[in-house]
């Protein structure tokens, strides 16, 4: 007999009949000899209803207000199911998020979950009882017991955090699709589905937009080791499961909040090599990459900066072992870009640095947790170490550095987010460890394309570049609990005033950009940094793949395929398993489908999604 978790999604209970079916399915899981806890969203698009409804009332809703109003919506859908569980004689209750004790810090319309009471959970289990819980929502440990809600799409957070309060054998997730697919099908019908994903894979993709999980329930999920899977509710298909490794115990408390990197790594091993001023007009990456992956070259980070005139800048690094090679063919490209004369802030130009070295945390929920990051940077700037290149991802955050600086950087991080073991840490020529993340059978390159429709760009110009400059920009946003993406400086400084300056352009959600820029604004006149630029008329579509590491042309075959539908590109940013374009809006879609299609994901059968 097992204990299960199951979660239902509002379109799974969008009806009276989805209902009963959910109940039919309860009951048949029941019937089997398990024990059953289940978890549910609000019915349909009820969530987006209220939404509507508090912003008819106020252009700027009060927090608290908005989470009393939300947390409704899945009231309504436990009570349903119960008694449609007690109409088929099955005995359930339901139960509130405040009346489990579902306990989250006091942050409203985004809280994190602290603990989760499971007594009253196991004393209706033992009574053979189904006990419905609603999802999204918690209760702070105040004396006042306010209301909470996790942030929208968090029922999927709820369920996997009760699998693990409950050390419950696995979690289920339903929902209105056959399981994790290649991509969204509602976008590009012919998506494929997978028989299963790594947990850092699927951490990717759902903070890159693939919203059928919650990013924070992968993070749970892989932190406690909790077996995740995610099925249809309309049929009994397998699925997809999400694959975590044994995870290293931790406790049940502080259970969102406690120790979110878990490793230290280092690579002294790197070299750099920067295009100044290459035009920006669709095409000019995909011809650099292309005729890098033509020669075999494996390029690990890659940025390009936001135009300055008619320009970009790009970035990228190697072994340092095939330098010699990755600025033969920059250096051959160059005149061929310089003779298109789209140039007026004077011609290409390329740039090698070597004795860099990359130092990095790895961990789960780094986007979602913009305080790691900024504790990164502030380590970084307290011993005095300048950062030359930044990569962000959800599951690692990589800066790019001087070699002199590495142990002394590396050192400080541990002491920072209490590293003690240092056999975990990784050493030099790293990049070929990384290959052997799983031998059996080989990742591949690309397991998912996620599109983030809901992205707004900020760029500040002329910020100082010397250390403490990111500590300072990245640490205001995380004291607001803002969480940024693709954090890109540029390779081009220019001097103010005797001191070297460069543009850093980054991406935050779209409903965190206003407040951003009027915070970043005040921040410019005070420390002497240029103008904040907004566009929230951006796209940011990515590739996710464990098995592109160590892969040359993985970014040439994205790049081409945008090239090839005259998709200019604005921002790229990467990091170890992932590749994030910036384009424009409307050309977001047609991006998604156009890379989902060159790197073959396409399968022969389209996905019906229900209405
Ligand atoms: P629920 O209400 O069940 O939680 P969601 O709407 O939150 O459902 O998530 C399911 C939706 O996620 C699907 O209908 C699909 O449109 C979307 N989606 C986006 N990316 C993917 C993907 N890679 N695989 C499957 N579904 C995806
Ligand atoms: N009902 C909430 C929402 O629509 C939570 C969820 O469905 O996961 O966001
Ligand atoms: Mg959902």
């Amino acid at each position: 007999m097992a204990l299960i978790v199951q979660k239902y999604g509002g379109t799974s209970v969008g009806s009276v009949e989805r209902i009963q079916a959910v109940a039919q399915r309860v009951c048949k899981t029941v019937k089997a000899g398990n024990s059953l806890v289940v978890v549910l969203s609000a019915m349909g698009k009820t969530t987006d209803g209220l939404v509507k409804l508090a912003y008819e009332i106020s252009q700027n809703p009060n927090s608290r207000e908005m989470d009393m109003l939300l947390s409704t919506g899945e009231q309504v859908s436990i009570a349903l199911l119960s008694m449609a569980l007690q109409e088929l004689g099955q005995p359930a209750i339901s139960l509130t998020g405040a009346q489990v004790g579902i306990v989250t810090e006091a942050e409203h319309t985004r809280a994190r979950i602290l603990h989760i009471e499971t007594e009253r959970i196991k004393r209706h289990l033992n009574q053979n009882k189904v006990v419905v819980i609603a999802g999204f929502q918690g209760i702070t440990r105040t004396e006042e017991l306010e209301i909470t809600t996790l942030g929208r799409g968090g029922s999927d957070t709820s369920a996997v955090a009760l699998a693990a309060a409950l050390c419950s054998d696995f979690c289920e997730i339903y929902t209105d699709v056959p399981g994790i697919l290649t991509t969204d099908p509602r976008l590009v019908p012919e998506a494929q589905l997978m028989d299963e994903i790594t947990c850092n894979e699927m951490l990717e993709l759902a903070s890159l937009g693939a919203k059928v999980l919650h990013p924070r329930a992968v993070e749970i999920a892989r932190n406690y080791g909790v077996p995740l899977v995610v099925r249809s509710s309309w049929t009994d298909d397998p699925g997809t499961w999400v694959i975590s490794p044994k995870p290293r115990p931790r406790p049940l408390v502080n259970l969102e909040i406690a120790r979110s990197v878990d490793d230290v790594e280092f690579d002294t091993n790197q070299a750099k090599v920067a295009m100044l001023r290459v035009p920006d007009k669709p095409g000019v990456a995909a011809r650099l990459f292309g005729e890098i992956a033509r020669q075999d070259v494996d390029v690990d980070l890659i940025i390009q900066s936001i135009h300055e005139g008619n320009t970009n800048d790009i970035a990228f690094t190697v072994m340092a072992l095939i330098l010699k090679q990755a600025e033969a063919v920059a250096a051959a490209i160059a005149p061929v870009l310089r003779s298109q004369k789209a140039t007026e802030n004077g011609e290409a130009e390329v740039m090698v640095q070597q004795n860099i070295a990359k130092v990095s945390i790895a961990g789960a929920g780094m986007i979602g947790r913009p305080g790691v990051a900024a504790k990164m940077f502030t380590t970084l700037a307290e011993a005095g170490v300048n950062i030359q290149m930044i990569s962000t991802s959800e599951v690692k955050v990589s800066c790019v550095i001087d070699n002199a600086d590495c142990d002394r950087a590396v050192a400080s991080l541990r002491a920072a987010f209490e590293i003690e073991d240092e056999r975990r840490t990784r050493g030099q020529g790293d990049k070929g460890t990384r290959g052997k993340l799983s031998p059996h059978p080989p990742l591949p390159p690309v397991r998912g394309v996620a599109l983030d429709m809901k992205q707004a760009r900020l760029a500040i110009r002329q910020v100082q570049d010397r250390p403490g400059t990111a500590a300072k920009l990245f640490g205001l946003l995380a004291q607001y609990n803002i969480s940024v993406d693709m954090i890109i400086q540029s390779q081009r400084c220019h001097m103010i005033n005797g001191v070297p300056t460069r543009d850093i352009a980054f991406t935050v959600a779209r409903i965190d950009a206003q407040a951003a820029q009027k915070m970043l604004q005040q921040a410019a006149a005070k420390y002497g940094w240029g103008e904040v630029v907004l566009d929230s008329a951006i796209a940011k579509v990515s590739i996710v793949g464990a098995g592109m590491v160590g892969q040359p042309g993985i970014a040439a075959t994205m790049f081409e395929a945008l090239a090839q539908h005259q998709i200019n590109i604005q921002m790229i940013a990467t990091s170890e398993i992932k590749i994030s374009c910036v384009v424009a809006q409307e050309e977001g879609v047609k991006a998604l489908q156009v890379i989902h299609t060159a790197f073959g994901l396409a399968g022969n059968q389209s996905i019906q999604v229900p209405a």
